[in-house]
C-alpha cells in the first residue's frame, strides 16, 4: 500500500478510536444526568406530595371542627326542646335537630374520605422516600465512579491524541486537508476502501475501470468521483466468496 495512503489509514483508526471513546464518555454522563433527573422528578413528586398531606390534614381538622360545632348546636337545641310548651315550637326545634345532624353526618363522611386520602398519601410518600434513597445511593455511587476513572480517561485521550499528532505529521498537508474536509462533510470514513469488483465501499458506487486500474497501482492519491472519499485497495480484506464457490473472473484477476 502507498505510504501516505496507509497513513491516512491510520489516523482515520485513531479518529474512530477517539469517537468511540468520546461516546461512551457522553453515555456514561448522560447516564448520570438521567439518574439526576430522575431523583430530582422524584424529589418533586415527593414535595407534591406532603402538601397535598398538609391540605388534607387541614380539611380533616375542619371537618372536625364543624362535627363539634353541629354537635353543640344538637345538644343546646335538645335542651331547648325540653322547655317548649306548643306542638309547633317543638316540631320546628325538631326539624333544625334533624338537619344539624344531617350536615354533621356529612361531615362525618367527608372526614372519613379525607381519612382514607390521607392513608393513601402516606403509602405513596413512603415508597417515594425509599425510592429517592435507592437513588441517591446509585447516583452518587456512579458519580463516584465517574470521578475515579476521570483522571484515567484524561490521559487515554491524551494518549490517542499523541498518536495521531506522530501520524498526522507523516501525512502531507494537502491530503491531510482532504482527509479533515471529506470527514466533516461526510463523516467516517472519509477514506474508503474498492472493492475487488470496483466499487466505492462509501458510496457503493463502480469507478471507472481506468481510475480503478490507476488506483490498484498504489502510487495515486484519488478520490470517489462520486462521494470524495479518499479511494484504496485494501488488501487485508477478503471478500465473500460467491455461493456457488467459485471465485469469478474479474475476481481473480484484480487480485493483488
Ligand atoms: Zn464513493
Amino acid at each position: 500500500m502507498n505510504e501516505q495512503i496507509s497513513f491516512i489509514v491510520e489516523i482515520q483508526n485513531i479518529d474512530v478510536e477517539l469517537l468511540k471513546f468520546e461516546e461512551s464518555l457522553k453515555k456514561t454522563q448522560s447516564e448520570i444526568e438521567d439518574s439526576q433527573n430522575n431523583l430530582s422528578s422524584k424529589e418533586l413528586e415527593l414535595e407534591k406530595l406532603k402538601e397535598n398531606l398538609t391540605e388534607i390534614n387541614k380539611k380533616i381538622g375542619i371537618c372536625e371542627l364543624d362535627i363539634k360545632s353541629y354537635e353543640d348546636k344538637i345538644v343546646k337545641m335538645k335542651d331547648t326542646q325540653k322547655l317548649i310548651k306548643t306542638n309547633k315550637e317543638y316540631n320546628a326545634i325538631q326539624k333544625s335537630i334533624k338537619d344539624n345532624e344531617a350536615l354533621k353526618k356529612k361531615s362525618e363522611d367527608e372526614q372519613l374520605e379525607f381519612l382514607e386520602n390521607k392513608d393513601s398519601i402516606n403509602s405513596k410518600i413512603a415508597i417515594i422516600e425509599k425510592e429517592i434513597e435507592q437513588f441517591s445511593v446509585g447516583l452518587s455511587a456512579k458519580n463516584e465512579e465517574y470521578k475515579e476513572s476521570e483522571k484515567g480517561l484524561v490521559k487515554i485521550k491524551k494518549d490517542i491524541l499523541d498518536k495521531r499528532e506522530v501520524v498526522k505529521n507523516k501525512i502531507k498537508k494537502d491530503y491531510i486537508d482532504v482527509y479533515e474536509a471529506v470527514k466533516r462533510n461526510k463523516g467516517f470514513p472519509a477514506i474508503a476502501s474498492v472493492m475487488k469488483s470496483g466499487a466505492c465501499t462509501g458510496c457503493y458506487r463502480m469507478l471507472p475501470p481506468q481510475q480503478f486500474n490507476e488506483l490498484i497501482s498504489e502510487s495515486v492519491f484519488m478520490q470517489c468521483p462520486v462521494c470524495s472519499r479518499i479511494l484504496y485497495i485494501d488488501t487485508t480484506i477478503t471478500e465473500p466468496v460467491p455461493s456457488d464457490g467459485k471465485i469469478s473472473k474479474k475476481h481473480s484477476k484484480n487480485k493483488i
